[in-house]
């Protein structure tokens, strides 16, 4: 369904200055820069794949999604999706995929979306029929049937991400492209949108989502790409990913005495809640738990305590450091 060899993507910017001196010379000679936003990077998806696309701010994961939907020429690289190129053969590419970029609405300020969605469907040519069916059993599903009457401007940012699924939706895509889909959004908010997702995908909808809400990762996505500074650096399972903690537990202790910053040789601290309360990182293959629980009651006491599998923030943070050992 998508396939990317090699693509990689460099911006040219002007060097901006910041002190007077700088920005003075900068009127007669502006120093270009070069960013490697993306390099040569090749990964491919099969047709009804969820992948979340990963990675710290900066990585690249825009800059991808934007030559994936064919905005933006990739400075070298081949992508095919559903056949195309692309950003060679737009016009016929955008009827057939959707999009969302959080950060930046699809809708018209000041009219309601529901006039913004029938000009879409005038624009990608949606028969009456199929029109009126999918845009029934959406609003439904997201509860907007009132909202999307009201100007866009007078929406919140979660009614409004709704009704930007809507439009990216309408047209019956094949294939989904989503950037920070539930950025901003409430609980109940996402809780909808994910919903939604998982049914399209269910449907053989292709997703490609960006989020930097490791819920929406574990909620939706079977495989995980991740891209630190313009490279991949993970293109596995979920499980994998979860895999990679191996034998690591995080470990909620509270104890009698004050714990020192570091408790025990072999054990790390990664969050301290109080003097004495905090959760802890520990390698089962070095310290086994047995031998934790020992030598804690005896030096600090424990009160009380949980046991329970790392977060998957904490191996995402390994790789965004670059201090995880690729499988
Ligand atoms: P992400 O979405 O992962 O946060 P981006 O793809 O937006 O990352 O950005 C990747 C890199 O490219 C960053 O260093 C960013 O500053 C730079 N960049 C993004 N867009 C532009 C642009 N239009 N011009 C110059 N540099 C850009
Ligand atoms: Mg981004």
């Amino acid at each position: 369904m998508i396939e990317v060899s090699n693509l990689s993507k460099t911006y040219m910017t002007h060097e901006r200055g910041h002190s007077l001196r700088e920005i003075t010379a900068n009127l007669i000679r502006r120093p270009m820069k070069e960013v490697q936003a993306v390099k040569e990077i090749s990964f491919s998806v099969g047709q009804g794949e969820m992948v979340a696309f990963l990675g710290p701010n900066g990585a690249g994961k825009s800059t991808t999604l934007k030559m994936l939907t064919g905005v933006l020429h990739p400075t070298s690289g081949e992508v095919k999706a559903l056949g195309l190129t692309p950003w060679k053969q737009r016009s016929e590419y955008v009827k057939r995929i959707g999009a969302v970029f959080g950060q930046k609405s699809q809708l018209l300020w000041d009219i309601p979306p529901v006039d913004a969605f029938y000009m879409n469907k005038a624009i990608y040519g949606v028969p009456d029929r199929d029109y009126i069916r999918t845009l029934d059993r959406l609003t439904t599903l997201l509860e907007v049937g009132d909202v999307m009457r009201k100007p866009t401007r007078q929406l919140s940012l979660g009614e409004r991400m709704k009704c930007e699924f809507i439009m990216a939706m309408l047209h019956g895509p094949e294939l989904v492209f989503l950037d920070e889909p539930t950025i901003g959004l409430d609980v109940i908010a996402k809780e909808n949108v994910r919903d939604f997702i998982r049914d399209m995908n269910r449907q053989g909808v292709t997703f490609i989502l960006t989020t930097h809400d490791l819920d929406d990762v574990e909620m939706l996505a079977e495989r995980v790409i991740v891209i630190n500074q313009g490279e991949i650096v993970f293109d596995d399972g979920l499980n994998v990913l979860r895999g990679r903690l191996g034998e690591k537990k995080a470990v909620r202790v509270t104890t009698d005495i004050p714990l020192p910053d570091m408790p025990m040789p072999g054990v790390a601290m990664i969050k301290r809640i109080h003097e004495s309360e905090a959760e802890l990182e520990i390698d089962l293959e070095i310290t086994p738990l047995k031998g934790f629980i020992r030598y804690f009651n005896e030096t600090y006491g424990i009160r009380d305590m949980s046991i329970e599998p790392l977060p998957i923030e904490v191996v995402m943070k390994e790789l965004y450091i670059g201090s995880a050992k690729l499988p």
